[in-house]
Order: structure tokens, then sequence, then C-alpha cells
């Protein structure tokens, strides 16, 4: 389930009156009679009483039932839960069209292979709110709850067991690591927790914190930290945060809230408990029995034993002897060890581990995968690596022109922004112009509008949701240039708000202007010259230095930096062979059509042209 839909849900809710007040109402005025079928899934019975899916799993739990949405109940239980919330039933008569429901239920729920996961979470949160006390405090809960006489590693993540149910922790707190991981193209986390101060109240970062697990469309539970301070106020908290869209359960919304003190522990158990609540609604399955494969949390060189990294196991098991490819690296799988250090020979879904065989160090953020042997495992490690090095040219480059094209062939209706503005009025002023521009064939959505310059969080936020970034009277911080050309990300600047909502609208409508721009593809220096043919064409002897040469590609001669030259490579050979394409690092002849004037120590650039920025 998303948050928008949550929020979705809680908008449309019957009278908008706080679910504390409607439920009594109903049960002193309307004593309603709802007809039930003989078994049915808790959703139906959730849709047939109108009772919300929260309420009816957490009804279902203090009865001692742990229900997933999909799962089949029969009559009696669910006359139980709704008679609770005053909901009178009575069995439904037998009719084709209600078997037909139950039936169909349950052809949905017959999972295959597929069984359920623990839920994976992440804590996020403004700086200082309690994230890792949090983090810290649950990890000794451990001890609390029966695993006695462990010493936890940190391995990235964790996982706790709380009435018999696992839950896996994310050990970087921070929507930052979250949004990185993202951004490379994996999500791991199912369940969002964000962390507010009860006596500070909701910070630049929350709201930063709340957009991108917004973006991520990952269900958010709101843990209201330092209840045990004097000056906490939780209910501005949550009044700060409904001005951000999101509404309370005890408004007649879906959001979850858990007031308590990481530093006491109080309220922890109760946050557990909502997360495997949330869990069974989002219903997280996997098939166990596939081949592994999931993501790289953490990675680490040890001395004395090489390459570790953690992964987290998202479809399949991972065994000890399997090999691995992840992103561009490679291995066996040699040892693997849980998050108290002890060896396990092999890790499920959800089930963080610590992976001893890596021939190389891979990234936090990639994804892995198991193969049936060493030479798969090589080549497409190699052949990873090459487009590694080939997309570095030309990185993903999301530019406004290229969302138009979507938005013009009909492949998605939206613009994704995010907005950054020199002062809090710009960004009302700009996020007011730009909304104004919605219409029937495109809209704007955005994804998180602040004040400030742009940082590496918004450039990931982008990466991660195929978004641009605007910055309007701000600039960068530094080193976030870099990181956007990395990524891909397309930075627009504008000083005057109309210049932008021009812009904006041009490429809602599809009329924006193309732009070209040059991408370089590689540099080869000139050793010797050599004449070849009866006509004396002069080919240049070279080392390609980097990127790569191809037959036919645009060229530059350069000499001392000037551009002496440009034409295309009209000859190109390696040997005696003519080949299309070479290289860095290996020697070739280069033949420029109509050339002959090379020297030594020439160094001729290859490039391309592309549609996007300037
Ligand atoms: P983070 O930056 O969000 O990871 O925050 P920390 O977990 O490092 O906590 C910041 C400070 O707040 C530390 O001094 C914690 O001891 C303190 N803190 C965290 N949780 C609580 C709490 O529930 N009550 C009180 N009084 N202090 C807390």
């Amino acid at each position: 389930m998303t948050t928008e839909s949550q929020q979705r849900t809680a908008a449309t809710d019957e009278s908008g009156a706080p679910a504390s007040e409607r439920r009594p109402r109903q049960r002193r005025n309307a004593p309603r009679v709802v007809e039930l079928p003989s078994t049915l899934s808790v959703k139906r019975l959730s849709e047939l009483t109108g009772i919300s899916s929260i309420d009816t799993i957490k009804q279902l739990m203090r009865n001692g039932i742990m229900a997933s949405m999909n799962q089949i109940i029969d009559y009696e239980i669910g006359a139980l839960v709704a008679s609770a919330f005053g909901v009178r039933t009575r069995p439904e008569q037998e009719t084709g069209e209600s078997g037909s429901t139950a039936t169909e239920t349950v052809a949905t729920v017959d999972p295959d292979k597929l069984v359920h996961r623990p839920p994976v979470v992440t804590i996020l949160g403004h700086v200082d709110h309690g994230k890792t006390t949090l983090l810290d405090t649950i990890r000794r809960s451990r001890v609390a709850l029966g695993e006695v006489g462990q010493i936890t590693q940190h391995i990235g993540a964790y996982q706790v067991e709380y009435n018999g149910q696992k839950i896996t922790f994310l050990d970087t707190p921070g929507h930052e690591a979250f949004t990185a991981i993202r951004a490379r193209g994996a999500s791991v986390t199912d369940i969002a927790i964000l962390v507010v101060a009860a006596d500070d109240g909701v910070m630049p970062q929350t709201v930063e914190a709340l957009d991108h697990a917004k973006a991520a469309e990952v269900p958010i539970i709101v843990a209201i930290n330092k209840m045990d301070r004097p000056d906490s106020d939780p209910d501005r908290v949550k009044r700060q945060l409904g001005e951000q869209g999101l509404v309370f359960e005890d408004w007649g919304g879906d959001i979850i809230s858990v007031p308590m003190s990481a530093v006491q522990g109080d309220g922890i158990e109760e946050l557990l408990e909502n997360l495997l609540l949330v869990a069974e609604i989002a219903d997280l399955k996997a098939d166990p029995d596939r081949n592994a494969s999931g993501v790289v949390v953490e990675a680490k060189l040890d001395r004395n034993r090489g390459p570790l990294a953690t992964l987290l196991v998202q479809s399949g098991t991972l065994r000890v002897g399997d090999y691995i490819v992840a992103g561009s690296c490679y291995g066996r799988v040699r040892a693997l060890s849980n998050d108290m250090g002890k060896r396990v020979s092999e890790a499920p879904p959800a089930f963080p581990v610590e992976l001893m065989g890596f021939s190389s160090l891979p990234e936090a953020g990639d994804p892995f995968e198991t193969v049936p042997d060493e030479r798969t495992a090589r080549s497409l490690a190699e052949s990873r690596e090459r487009e590694r090095e080939d997309g570095r040219s030309a990185a993903r480059a999301l530019t406004l022109e290229e969302l138009q094209t979507r938005i013009d062939s009909g492949e998605t209706k939206e613009l994704n922004l995010v907005i950054k503005a020199d002062v809090q009025g710009s960004v009302e002023a700009v996020v007011a112009s730009l909304e104004r521009l919605n219409d029937e064939k495109a809209r704007v959505r955005i994804l998180h509008a602040g004040s400030g310059s742009v940082t590496d969080s918004d450039i990931l936020l982008a990466a991660a949701s195929d978004a641009i970034v605007i910055g309007f009277s701000t600039t960068t911080q530094q080193g976030v240039d870099r990181l956007a050309e990395r990524e891909g990300v397309e930075i627009r600047y504008y000083d005057i708000i109309y210049h932008l909502v021009e812009d904006i609208e041009k490429a809602l409508q599809g009329i924006l202007e193309a732009t070209q721009r040059e991408v370089i593809v590689g540099h080869a220096e000139v050793r010797a010259i050599f004449s070849i043919g009866r006509r004396g064409q002069n080919i240049a002897g070279c080392m390609v230095t980097d990127g790569r040469i191809n037959r036919n590609a645009m060229v530059r001669v350069l000499r001392r930096g000037a551009n002496v030259f440009e034409a295309t490579v009209s000859s190109l050979r390696h040997f005696k062979d003519e080949v299309n394409e070479m290289n860095a690092g290996f020697e070739c002849g280069i033949g420029i059509a109509n050339y002959n004037e090379f020297e030594e120590g020439d160094v001729l650039e290859t490039y391309r042209m592309e549609k996007g920025r300037a």
C-alpha cells in the first residue's frame, strides 16, 4: 500500500469526521446489519463492514489471529470482529454471486510458492530527533524479548523478533541513504518510521524525509519521540504533519502514530506491534525456493577476510557455495554470518547476512543475484563493467526534453520536479505558479520543495524518481553538480519566475524546443605518422588514452589544446584489420578524410551530439 493511497483512502472516508467520533455514533444510532459470506478475505470483511483495514487487522490480532489482507477467514471470525465495532452481521444466503467472490479471493490467495516474509524498515527524520537511539533501543530490546546473551554486530542491518514475527531494520538511518539506494534502482524498504521529537516538532529535514518516503510510495509510521521531555507536545506534531498531508488514524486517516521515548524504552513494543500490523496490510511475500536476489546494503574491506558485504535477500535463498554477482563484482559465497556474528548456512528473504567471498568490493545499493556457475558470474560481471564504463559518458540524462517526449507519447502524465528556491516565500510562489499549469493531459508532481541551495539529497531524490531539479534564485552546494552529472539528473536554474513557468508549460504541452549537447566519447594520442596508399593518405599511429574511438565518429584534432581541424574518422585500423571501435589502452591507426597534417603529440578527440542539456 502506498502513502498516497493511504491518504486517498483517508480523504474519501465517509463523513470526514474523526474516526473517534464516527464509530461511537455508528454504534448508538445506526445498528447496521451486514451480510457476510461463509468465508471471506480480511479485505472483503473490511469493505463490507466499513471498518478500516487497520482496525480490522488490529481486532483480529486482539483475538490472537495474525491475518493479512488476503487471508481467508470464516463467518464466525468476521462476525466477531464486526461486533466489536457495533456492526451486526448475519450469514449471507448462499447465492452464486457470493460464492464467486469467495472463490475469486481464494484463487488470488493461492500463493503458489509465495510465503510471507518479514518487513524491512528504515528510520527517517530530522537530525537529533532520536533515530540512532531508537535503532539502538530496538536492537537492545532483543535481550528483553528473550534473545539473551548475544552481542549484536554492526553489519548494516539487523533483525528482531516480536510476537513470533521477525522485523528487519536497516541500520543506516536518514533519507539520504534510503534514497541513494533507490537512485541505484533498488527498493529495499517496506515501511518507513518517521521519527519526530515531541518537544521540537516538525523540522525542515522531517519534511524532506517525509517527501522522500512519499516519493518512494512507502507506508509511513510516525514515532513521536522524546515524550519524556517536559515540553513535549504530540498534538502539535500531528497538526504540523497534518499540514504536510498526513491524516492520522484518530482523525479518520490511515497513518499510525506511536508516542514513545527511545531513551526510556517506552512505546517500543507498541511501535513493533504497529510495524507488524502495517506489514500485514502490505502483505509482503517472497518465493524462498528460487535463486537468491536482493540488494547490497553495506560493503567494506576487511584486512583479514577481504571484501565483506552485507546483503539483504529479497527473493530466493542465499546459500554457502552459491556463485554470486553484485553490480560488476562477482564471487562465490565462502561464508555467511548473521547480525550476531554467527555463521549461518543460508539466508532466506529479508534476512540480512554478511557475506565473505566477493573478489572485489561491491557498492551499497548494488543489486545482486546468484547464478549457476563461475563462468556465468564472471561474464555477467564483466559485461556490467563494460556497460558501466560506457554509461559513464552517456549518463541517463533525464532532461526536461525527455520528460516532455514521455508525456507526448502518453508514457507518463506527470512531470516530476524537485524545487529549491532562495527563500520560503519564493518556494511558495514557484509551487503555486507551477500547480496552476496542471491539466488533463499532464500535470506537475512536486516531490519536494524547500528553501536553500540544491543538495545531494535533492539530486538523489530526482534520480530515484525520474525528476528534474529546479533551482530558483539559488545555487548548488559544492560537489552537487558532479553528482548530478553522474546520476544523469538535470538541474535547471531560473531567476525569473515567468521563464520557469513558460518552460514547464511548454514541456507539458510538448512544444519545448530540444537542445543539443556534445558528449565527449574518447581521446587518442598521436605517437607516429605513416603514409599509405598511392595517394599518400596520412594515418596517425595512436594510443587510445580514454573512452573509445569509433569509425565514422566526429573527431577534432587538438594541438597544444587548440582545435586545428574537425571532421570524421574515416579509417580505423588495429594492425592490418579495419575495425569499428577501439577502447582505451589499445594502439590503432586513425585516418581522417582529407587530412594529412597530423603531428606527433596531437590529441584526437571524438564526440557525439545528443538531445538534452545545452
Ligand atoms: P539522530 O540524529 O536522529 O540519530 O538522534 P540521536 O539518536 O543521536 O539522538 C539525539 C539526542 O537526543 C541524543 O542526545 C539522545 O540521547 C537524545 N534522545 C533520543 N531519544 C530521546 C528520548 O526519547 N528522550 C530524550 N529525553 N532524549 C532522547
